[in-house]
Parts: C-alpha cells; sequence; structure tokens
C-alpha cells in the first residue's frame, strides 16, 4: 500500500502541482484502504505526507506553492494498517532536471541499495551504514548525520536506530525476521543541516540540494526482501 500510494504520488508530480495536492491524494487513498497515515500526528506532525524540494532534507510541510520544472521533490510516506507499518521515500524530479541532479539523485537510491544488500543474517548493523557512507563518498556527495533509519513493525520507529554512516562489523547482529527502514539522505554539498522556523523542516546548512531514499525491507534467511516496492 506504501508503495503503491508513493507511486501514485510519483505519476502526479509534474510542474504547476502542489504538494498539498498530493498530501491530500494520498490521505485519501489511505482513507479508501482503511488504513492510517503514518506520520500525521507522529509528534504533532501535521500532514500525511512530508514534502521536502530541493535543499530540505526530510519534514518539509506540503504547501500551496506550484512546483517548478528542473526543481526536486522529496516524498517520505508511511501508514498503519492491521497493525503493522510501512515507510518509505524518493525523490522524484519534477519535469526535466539538470544531469548533475539526476546524478545525485541515482547515486542516493544507488547507496540505499547497496545498504540493502547489506541486511543479511549474520551480518551486523553497521555494515548496513558503511555501505551507503561509502557508496556516497565515494561519489562525491556527503552523508546527512542527524537523522536515521530504523527498527518498524507495531512501532513507526523501533531500535535500533540505522545511521547511514559508520565503521563496519558493530552494532546487533542482523536476524532473520528481523524489519527495519533503510533511509540515506544525501547532500550535493556539506553534510550540514538546520530545522527551520516551523521546527520540524530540515534544510541543507549551504542550500545545495538533497535526496532521500528510503525502503522498508525484512531480512530473511535468503537475503533482504524489499517490503515497499510494488515489484516484489
Ligand atoms: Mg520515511
Ligand atoms: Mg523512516
Amino acid at each position: 500500500m506504501v508503495a503503491e500510494i508513493l507511486q501514485m504520488l510519483r505519476d502526479r508530480v509534474r510542474p504547476g502541482v502542489t504538494t498539498l495536492e498530493l498530501d491530500r491524494l494520498a490521505e485519501k487513498q489511505c482513507v479508501k484502504w482503511k488504513a492510517r497515515p503514518a506520520f500525521k500526528g507522529y509528534g504533532g506532525f501535521p500532514f500525511t505526507i512530508c514534502a521536502s524540494p530541493n535543499e530540505q532534507v526530510v519534514h518539509g510541510f506540503p504547501n500551496q506553492k506550484n512546483l517548478v520544472e528542473g526543481e526536486i521533490l522529496s516524498v517520505d510516506f508511511g501508514l498503519i494498517f492491521d497493525g503493522f507499518y510501512g515507510d518509505s521515500a524518493v525523490t522524484i524530479p519534477v519535469g526535466n532536471i539538470d544531469q548533475k541532479t539526476q546524478n545525485l539523485l541515482e547515486i542516493t537510491q544507488q547507496s540505499l541499495e547497496c545498504g540493502i544488500a547489506k541486511a543479511l543474517p549474520g551480518g551486523h548493523l553497521s555494515d548496513i551504514s558503511n555501505a551507503v557512507q561509502t557508496h556516497v563518498e565515494k561519489n562525491g556527495y556527503t552523508v546527512v548525520r542527524e537523522f536515521v533509519g530504523h527498527g518498524i513493525g507495531r512501532q513507526l520507529h523501533e531500535d535500533p536506530q540505522i545511521p547511514n554512516y559508520g565503521p563496519p562489523g558493530k552494532g546487533p547482529k542482523l536476524k532473520a525476521g528481523m524489519t527495519i527502514a533503510i533511509e540515506p539522505m544525501v547532500n550535493l554539498g556539506m553534510s550540514g543541516v538546520k530545522i527551520l522556523e516551523d521546527g520540524w523542516t530540515a534544510v541543507t546548512v549551504d542550500g545545495q540540494l538533497s535526496a532521500h531514499f528510503e525502503h522498508t525491507i525484512a531480512i530473511t534467511e535468503n537475503g533482504p526482501e524489499i517490503l515497499t516496492r510494488l515489484e516484489n
């Protein structure tokens, strides 16, 4: 359901659309499926989706501004259904974007895939963190350190926290049956972030672009299984 709603939003993104429209669309679909948006009311967050354009890293508020050709929009969305949470994020191009921006999106998505590939029984949690960081930095970008991935299941955010940086071989041992959300946030420039006056919106300190991709996955004996992807 999370994957389908994110796909629906992705299909809707184009110049002239507002992020508030996307928010309403996601909420309407939740109601239709009798699912509950995971973020609305969580710690006081007022919307169904987080909509974070351009230099916004995460936790942006949907608003009535028109999206503009060449921008990027990170959409983070989660819901609870039948007692379990799903959580996923994607950074979407608005119309045509330049090559530099496209590359940031590709490397960020690849870094998520690198992290997922290390979600193996018998491995350590920080193997995931290290794989993400290595891929990002190899390509000249920086990882955000203030926000992390997390365990997920009957709660939206469960232990353990999953940073997107650090040496391999540390932290809890990974076991089949664990469900986690891996979510690299990758900056074009400096890694630092600051929070805007609304108390939520995180932006890059240098105003440069940031991208965010996230999947909820299950660790199985046969390796990682992505739970928030349509082609499963
Ligand atoms: Mg999320
Ligand atoms: Mg998450």
